[in-house]
């Protein structure tokens, strides 16, 4: 039988990352067995179901590289298979309408919290049939009367429940609306999922899931329970998948980091998306919660922006370029910029945000690095460093590295002398990439030109 699997978030907010862990480890494992990843939006929440928010989560999905194999499905879409359903039951006598009034049962759990006792529906109307007329109700289902139930969890293990610890709780409402524990009964087993595999917030809902299967007549699926994600705090865990997209994290590191959090394999680290579906499997999924550690998700990321192909880099370095206001565009040069740039900084918005000037010369000249380094020792080798790159014959970093090296030679100035005020003279300061690379990066006309512009501030030697 091939496994099928659903990811089924409600739609009544943005994808975050607890939410995104749940969806690959559904994704992955159902790569990893050849099987079928099917997208559920769980939004019969009349109030709080939004379009946009599916949309939002569809995005988040695409994102991260997990387009479903089949859905979304809008549970809207399905309203009429659980009355059917509801209905079956009730003629089987695996269900009952209850006709107990709100107050009723309230004044019954009070009581129950008076006398120190766990509230539970006192099952009035399990056996009746005297049913009165014109009275709304809602449809209770019969949980058995004793016994346990187990099962066997692919991360929890065996979790036993006994049967006294459930009610025979509500699967239909008086307003007819189907509740939750009855409706994702109905289609985790029309859609033939194979494996359940969700937060283990779900866990007590699993026991009060199985009886309702088996009334039913179906076999429950195999359950595998997800320990939590600690360290989402309000605001973090807040954060929609989106929010890390534009922080500049990589999808890949994204996804590496999250698939990290409460499985691993051996001591590896960095994954690709093949190496995560060849080594996924349950037998390696821990029991206890793991910790979201930002930190340990932006050295990912570095470890990411190192692997990327430049241009592949390069790309999606550009939009935030573009945020920026920068004038720039998709070409040869913006590849070698982003070759140049990849490790100085931990995402793609720090990245963007410390290469400014190779697209602009609106910046400050850093004052403490012109005090220290524009000094009357390197200018006659930096005019003449000017001249010789005028007359150059090839525009690269190798035969532009030369003339540094034989006119610091010529003038006995070392290299950093050079280096330093070609530095502040193209980017405002000391801090860039090897300073041969950074001079080749600018088209000729432009690197002379700041270069003459930066001459102007030789100052007197101390
Ligand atoms: N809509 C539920 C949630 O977002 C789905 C739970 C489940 O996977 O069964 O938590």
């Amino acid at each position: 039988m091939s496994v099928r699997v659903r990811f089924a978030p409600s739609n009544t907010g943005t994808l975050h990352m607890g939410g995104a862990r749940t969806a690959l480890f559904n994704y992955l494992y159902a790569k990893n067995k050849g099987g079928t990843f099917i997208l559920r939006i769980e939004d019969t929440d009349r109030e709080r179901s939004k379009e946009e928010y599916t949309e939002s989560i569809v995005e988040a999905l695409d994102w991260l590289g997990m387009e479903p194999d089949e859905g979304p499905i809008l549970q809207t879409s399905r309203l009429g298979m659980y009355n059917e359903r509801i209905e079956k039951l009730l003629e089987e006598g695996h269900a009952y309408r209850c006709y107990c009034t709100p107050e009723e049962l309230e004044e019954q759990r009070e009581k129950a919290l008076a006398e120190g006792r766990k509230p539970k529906y006192s099952r009035k109307w399990r056996d009746r049939t005297d049913y009165p007329e014109d009275q709304p109700y809602t449809v209770r289902i019969k949980m058995p009367l004793e016994g346990t139930i187990t099962i066997d969890d692919m991360v929890q293990g065996e979790v036993t429940v006994d049967v006294d610890q459930l009610d025979d709780f509500i699967i239909m409402r008086s307003d007819g609306t189907p509740t939750y524990n009855f409706v994702v009964v109905v289609d985790d087993a029309d859609m033939d999922v194979t494996h359940v595999i969700r937060g283990d917030d779900h866990l007590n809902n699993t026991f009060r899931q199985v009886p309702v299967y088996r009334a039913l007549g179906l076999e429950p699926p195999t359950f595998g329970h997800l320990p939590l994600i600690s360290g989402l705090s309000k605001r973090k865990g807040s954060a929609a998948v989106q929010d890390y997209r534009d922080r500049g994290f990589l999808s890949e590191a994204v996804v590496n980091y999250i698939s990290r959090l409460g499985w691993s394999h051996g001591d590896q680290e960095i994954f690709t998306r093949e190496e995560l579906v060849e080594y996924f499997g349950f037998d390696s999924v821990g029991k206890s919660p793991s910790n979201f550690d930002e930190d340990k998700l932006k050295w990912v990321n570095t470890e990411w922006l190192k692997k990327l192909e430049a241009s592949d880099l390069a790309q999606r370095l550009l939009p935030f370029l573009k945020k920026l206001d920068l004038d720039v565009e998709l070409d040869d040069r913006l590849v070698q910029i982003a070759d140049l740039m990849r490790d100085r900084g931990d995402t793609l918005v720090e990245i963007a945000e410390k290469s400014t000037y190779f697209f602009t010369d609106q910046f400050d000249y850093d004052e403490k690095a012109v005090k220290k380094w524009m000094k009357p020792v390197s200018e006659p080798a930096i005019k003449e460093i000017i001249e010789s790159l005028e007359g150059l014959d090839e525009w690269s970093a190798d035969s532009i590295g030369t003339i540094y090296r034989e006119v610091g030679k010529k003038h006995e100035v070392g290299l950093a002398k050079l280096a330093q005020p070609t530095r502040i003279s193209l980017t405002g300061s000391t801090s860039s990439p090897s300073v041969f690379d950074l001079v080749a990066s600018f088209p000729r006309e432009e690197a002379l030109r700041r270069l003459r512009k930066g001459a102007e501030l030789f100052g007197d030697d101390e």
